[in-house]
């Protein structure tokens, strides 16, 4: 069985060679044929440097491929250059700072070979690292998207899995532009086992996953893999327009008209003008994306790829 490691890279000039030594190191003797798929997402930064260093000097088994993107893509789009790209059986994903451990990578592959049957193994976080706050609100979006989703999202699943031929095929196949893997992952089906693992201290850098960053992660997989809050407008709309019959029913008993009675007169108009402007804005994310996925844009673009043919 041959591996490929695909490796999202931002910013990641001081970990590229640490991670390539590591993983080096921890495969030796357990693992002979596998190789390295590195995708530098437009890293502003040495990256592109220190992974062309790589696959120079350190490519001997010539089990190294490097991709450039012109610009910054974001890491959906590295996974999935990485995946048509990659040349093994089964392929990881693995981020490139350290914070999976390759030992992880050898556990996973027993895993997989416990059962012929099992398509993909997830390493998931047991404990989650970050605060309680981040915590609990990660917690509820993931109560919120699988109720409004048909497909299942585990909570602390990462994207750090291992997955047969057949499941980077069937993700291939999803050409879609506004990528969200996790939801995709559950899309596709496939047996999956899922084993817990300790997330380790980023090597060096930093994370680029802000509050910001996180909000719209979040809401990208919302809108990508559910459209209830589509519906959820309707029945918003059902439910306001029964109120104000309601309230014209009501206003028949009332004595005569105050100053406080316009002013709920005016706040409700309010109410009622701000429900229907927020519901405009989810039928224009909705619009929005279908007008980029109309666009036909490639989900990322190449400058560079250094693939030497011989690699396993
Ligand atoms: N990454 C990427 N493109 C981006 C952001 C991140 O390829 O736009 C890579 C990054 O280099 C790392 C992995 O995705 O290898 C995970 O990113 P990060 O460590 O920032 O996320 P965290 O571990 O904090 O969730
Ligand atoms: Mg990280």
């Amino acid at each position: 069985m041959n591996l490929s490691l695909v490796v999202p890279c931002y910013n990641e000039e001081g970990n590229v060679e640490k991670f390539f030594d590591l993983v080096t190191e921890v495969f030796e003797g357990k693992l002979e044929d596998y190789e390295f798929v590195f995708v530098n997402d437009g890293s502003k930064d040495d990256t592109r440097k220190k992974l062309k260093e790589l696959y120079n000097n350190k490519n001997s088994r010539n089990n190294i491929q490097v991709v450039s993107f012109s610009r910054n893509f974001g890491k959906e789009a590295a996974i999935y250059a990485g995946l048509s790209k990659v040349k093994g059986d089964v392929v990881c994903l693995i981020d490139a700072d350290l914070q999976q451990r390759p030992e992880v990578v050898l556990e996973m592959l027993k895993v997989m070979s416990k059962d012929e049957d099992i398509d993909c193994v997830t390493a998931y976080q047991e404990k989650r690292k970050e605060g309680t706050v981040i915590s609990a609100v990660k917690s509820m979006f993931y109560k919120i998207i699988n109720g409004v989703s048909d497909v299942e999202f585990v909570n602390g699943a990462s994207d750090f899995r291992l997955m047969k031929r057949s499941v980077v095929d069937a993700l291939l196949q999803m050409t879609e532009y506004h990528r969200f893997s996790k939801g995709m992952f559950s899309y596709v089906g496939f047996r999956t086992e899922y084993i817990p693992y300790v997330v380790a201290e980023r090597e060096s850098g930093e994370s680029k996953w802000g509050v910001k960053k996180l909000i719209k992660y979040a809401l990208e997989g919302i809108f990508a893999f559910s459209t209830m809050p589509l519906k959820i407008s309707m029945f918003v709309g059902i439910l306001f327009a029964l109120l104000s019959v309601c309230g014209f029913i009501v206003s028949v008993f009332l004595p005569s008209a105050t100053a406080i009675s316009t002013l709920l007169v005016i706040s409700s108009l309010f109410l009622v003008g701000g429900v229907i402007l927020v519901f405009l804005g989810i039928i224009g994310e909705y619009l929005s994306k279908m007008y980029v996925q109309g666009k036909n844009r490639p989900v990322y673009i190449i400058k560079e790829y250094l693939n030497n043919e011989k690699n396993i």
